[in-house]
């Protein structure tokens, strides 16, 4: 037995495992699928010519969504980015504004803040969830902010920081009770970044209804996808009213007549997504089910690998497992690169997770706690393929 590995041996184990999963390939990292009412509904909108802005299929997506996931309200959006910009600005972020969020999640979050003129503050992230570390974010905003009428001011910028935006990483449940306590402690806003965890319960509830608004993405490599698309999920209904109106153009409600009364936004979604949507959601049980299967697949085929470990879903908490994901021990992350390398050439499709935020040009000088477990983590975690289709095709 030898104690440590060499970067080929690990790599080639790690594709045999992926590959005794999957098969051989080309097999992508996750690829929609469309099994059930999807060519129906859209001939149904094409044949009515409400294709666009308005008809049934939004109204319909719109209440599937709030009965799935129990929300009060869902409005659906052209992106979840939109979803994003949107729900800062109804939680009244302002330009100059600080808002929380991981250093380790997709660029749209970051972005979306920056749409408000606000400016995105980075948190670490914790390995049992691979979400927002609440203790030492606690122990952070504990030394450096201060309470001044009811704000949560940074005493090192001296700006308010308005919003803390969690993110449910590869659908699994961030610490929502530390998180809600630390909004609730710091008098700062919560808004879900849902985009990843459609499916994805904590504590028996669906994630992105803890907050006061919560954003889900349906782009095409999501668990259901609309084509591009997004929903804003609340449980107040004047934001409900507010996130509809700001997203159709804050035009007011008249028989002929063009009158906005504030700068709105065209970011609603198109019936013929919509369509797409209604068909997906009616598959979402069915594609959650292969993937929880395919899980127990790679963590078969993984679990006497060494060196390596499959991620799996964190206490009190159901995840969608939208991207089954790897987690090399610390030593072995510097043959990250090899094992990406081995099994891309095989055409066997895994990734890197995202560059951490605060290591990206345009948010170089933004503020930051300690991320010394980001940046480890992005040395870390490799994302394998997660396609429900692997598990459905080959019945
Ligand atoms: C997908 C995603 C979004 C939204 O992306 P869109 O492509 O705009 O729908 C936002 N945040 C995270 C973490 C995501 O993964």
């Amino acid at each position: 037995m030898i104690s440590s590995q060499t970067s080929s041996s690990l790599a080639d184990n790690v594709l045999a495992a992926i590959q005794s999963v999957v098969g051989f390939g080309p097999v992508s990292l996750h690829e929609p699928s469309f099994d059930g009412n999807e060519l129906q509904y859209l001939k149904e909108c094409i044949d009515s010519t409400y294709v666009s802005s308005v008809g049934k299929f939004v109204d319909k997506f719109e209440k599937d969504l709030a009965t799935y996931t129990g929300a009060k309200f869902a409005i659906s959006v052209v992106n979840g980015t939109a979803s994003l910009h949107i729900s800062l600005k109804l939680a009244g972020v302002q330009s100059g504004d600080e808002v929380l969020l991981p250093a380790l999640t997709f660029v749209a979050t970051a972005n979306a803040i920056t749409y408000c003129g606000a400016i995105p503050h980075f948190a670490d992230s914790e390995d049992a969830t691979l979400g927002i570390d609440v203790l030492k974010l606690r122990e952070y905003l504990n030394k450096t902010t201060s309470q001044e009428s009811d704000k949560c001011i940074n005493k090192i910028t001296g700006r308010v920081i308005r919003a803390l935006i969690p993110m449910h990483t590869f659908g699994h449940p961030s610490d929502i009770d530390g998180l809600l306590s630390i909004a609730n402690d710091f008098n700062i806003i919560l808004i879900e970044d849902a985009a990843e965890s459609l499916g994805s319960f904590y504590s028996g509830q669906h994630t992105g209804t803890f907050g006061l608004l919560g954003t889900l993405s349906f782009n095409g490599n999501k668990t259901i996808t609309t084509g591009g698309g997004g929903a804003i999920l609340t449980n107040d209904e004047g934001l409900a009213r507010r996130a509809k109106h700001l997203t159709t153009t804050a035009k007011l409600p008249h028989a002929w007549e063009f009158r906005h009364d504030e700068i709105g936004y065209n970011y609603r979604m198109p019936n013929i997504n919509a369509a797409l949507g209604c068909a997906q959601l009616e598959q979402l049980p069915s594609k959650l089910k292969a993937k929880r299967e395919l899980f127990l697949r790679y963590q078969n085929a993984f679990k006497n690998l060494k060196g390596v470990k499959l991620f799996s879903e964190p206490m009190n908490c159901q995840s969608n497992y939208w991207l089954q994901t790897l987690l090399l021990d610390e030593i072995e992350s510097k043959f990250r690169d090899n094992i990406l390398s081995v099994s891309n050439n095989s055409e066997i499709m895994t990734r890197p997770v995202w560059v951490p935020m605060n290591e990206l040009e345009p948010f170089n000088d933004s503020p930051s706690m300690d991320l010394a477990n980001a940046k480890l983590l992005s040395q870390r975690i490799i994302n394998i393929p997660s396609s429900p289709s692997i598990v459905l095709r080959a019945k």
